[in-house]
């Protein structure tokens, strides 16, 4: 057994459980998001080990210095040194690691707002979210459009508009949308927003993934 809470072999068994039980209605893949599998490559290769994944989205949760992103002791000032530094996270893991998508490429804003903090981004940290862009068009990795804001009462999702237009202009094609749902009741929340998004910057399609390969669906 692999330590942490998360058992795969077990989650794969659901799977196959699941699409015995629904295939015939639904179309079942299995997914997996990773944290910062550039830092934890050995771990990441074990788990992925374990059996066959349908889609693996690379996310970072931590700073560098692996101070953890998503909590409020993070953020204090200045935030714009915080913001820095998950970004350059976001940097080295869209630079390196086995993934196919990156994930809420800016989730600290989601997390700053929710604590009551404002973002000033993109802007500020244009040099850092391009050259991680950059880096995915390189490797053939895509980016993802995560809703999960939106249903915080927050104005965009991960990333924001301007975002996704550099990843665009930067030669990007490789676009998911995920709700990054916790619960069944969020599976697929506002998913209308992000394909309105994807077809303003320019989207046509949009990749879906089985056994780690694209799949290309038309918007
Ligand atoms: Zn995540």
């Amino acid at each position: 057994m692999l330590p942490g809470h998360f058992q795969p072999a077990e989650y794969l068994a659901e799977i196959e459980d699941c699409r015995a039980r629904f295939g015939d209605r639904l179309t079942i893949r299995a997914g997996m998001e990773l944290g910062e599998p550039h830092l934890f490559a050995s771990r990441a290769r074990d788990v992925l080990a374990v059996g066959t994944f349908d889609f693996v989205l690379g996310s970072a949760h931590y700073a560098d210095g692996l101070e953890c992103a998503w909590k409020p002791a993070f953020f204090r000032p200045p935030l714009r040194e915080r913001y820095t530094a998950y970004f350059r996270q976001v940097v080295a893991l869209a630079a390196a690691g086995d993934f196919d998508v990156l994930g809420h490429l800016d989730l600290i804003k989601r997390d700053a707002r929710k604590f009551g903090h404002p973002y000033d981004g993109p802007a500020p940290y244009a040099d850092l979210i391009r050259t991680a862009l950059r880096s995915l068009v390189e490797r053939g990795k895509g980016l993802e459009i995560n809703t999960s804001p939106l249903r915080m009462g927050q104005p965009e999702p991960c990333p924001s508009l301007t975002a996704l237009r550099w990843y665009r202009e930067l030669g990007g094609e490789i676009l998911t949308i995920g709700s990054d749902a916790h619960f069944p009741a969020d599976v697929g929340a506002d998913l209308e927003t992000a394909l309105d998004m994807a077809r303003e910057v320019g989207f046509t399609r949009l990749a879906t993934f089985e056994r780690r390969q694209i799949d290309w669906r038309p918007i």
